[in-house]
């Protein structure tokens, strides 16, 4: 997921100086996760925006509809043609993909050249989670996971080695680049030995190709998802989440026992 956070309310102030007729809209994917483009979000925007004396036109954006996915977000953006012909600005609640994509389909496909500005900061891929995320992926194109105990050395490690640790790892195991972050190689090498595998750690690694992270970089899927598939075909598992019982890894249901 990209996370994101919002912009402060006077750097997109200052973007919309001299605009009146505002058009915000939302996004039902990453953005709603992390709250910056949900309907709340949407709403709370659009009653500062009001607060400031611009004329605002909301358009949310369901859970499960991305602003990057064209084929999904461009629904409501038709849907809302007369308010968007007639702004002067358009501001995307959601990551810089979102706002790229909303601005192309603009400007290519309903030809109206409008201002469009973004309300967040994209911080790049995380995971984890419920509240605390880290980067782990940098879609580097060439995935090296498998090659070294499923840590990946060119996000976690400082220096983005392909053969470590380098000399500066410190005695307490964490990283001569940061002294609050494990270092990589470390990790590396316990993960290797719970697994009985360090002698993997006697390979030499080629280094990276890189060359397949030349920007900008562009990507095909056979044919496109469509809304039955990711939203009504995943009903069933809607159901069973929310029926969850909260999860409990297994090394805490026994200390709880003990
Ligand atoms: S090697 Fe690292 S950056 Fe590249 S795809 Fe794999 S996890 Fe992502
Ligand atoms: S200390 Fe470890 S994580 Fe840090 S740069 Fe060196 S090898 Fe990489």
């Amino acid at each position: 997921m990209i996370a994101q956070e919002q912009k402060p309310m006077d750097e997109i102030l200052g973007y919309l100086e001299g605009k009146q007729r505002i058009v915000t809209m939302g996004c039902g994917g990453c953005a709603t996760f992390y709250q910056t483009g949900d309907k709340k979000a949407v709403k709370e925007m659009a009653e500062k925006l009001t607060k400031e004396g611009k004329d605002v036109t909301k358009i949310f954006l369901p859970l499960g509809i991305s602003a990057c996915e064209i084929d999904m977000s461009s629904v409501f953006l038709e849907k809302n043609r007369k308010a968007i012909e007639g702004c002067d600005a358009v501001l995307v609640q959601s990551c810089g993909e979102g706002v790229q994509v909303v601005r192309e389909y603009l400007d290519d496909k309903m030809g109206l050249a409008k201002s469009v500005y973004p309300a967040n900061n994209s911080m790049g891929n995380v995971g984890g989670g419920p509240t605390d995320f880290k980067e782990t992926c940098q879609g580097c194109g060439e995935c090296e996971l498998g090659k070294i105990a499923g840590i990946c050395p060119l996000t976690a490690c400082g220096k983005g080695l392909m053969n470590g640790p380098c000399g500066g790892v410190r005695e307490d195991g964490k990283c001569e680049t940061d002294p609050e972050k494990d270092c990589a190689w470390v990790k590396i090498y316990e993960r290797l030995e719970k697994l009985g595998e360090l002698d993997e750690l006697l390979k030499m690694r080629e280094p990276h190709a890189w060359s397949k992270m030349k920007r900008p970089r562009t990507f095909k899927i056979e044919k496109p998802i469509s809304l039955g598939r990711t939203m009504f075909g995943s009903i069933p598992e809607y159901v069973s989440f929310g029926l969850r019982k909260p999860f409990t890894p297994k090394h805490e249901e026994k200390a709880e026992g003990e």
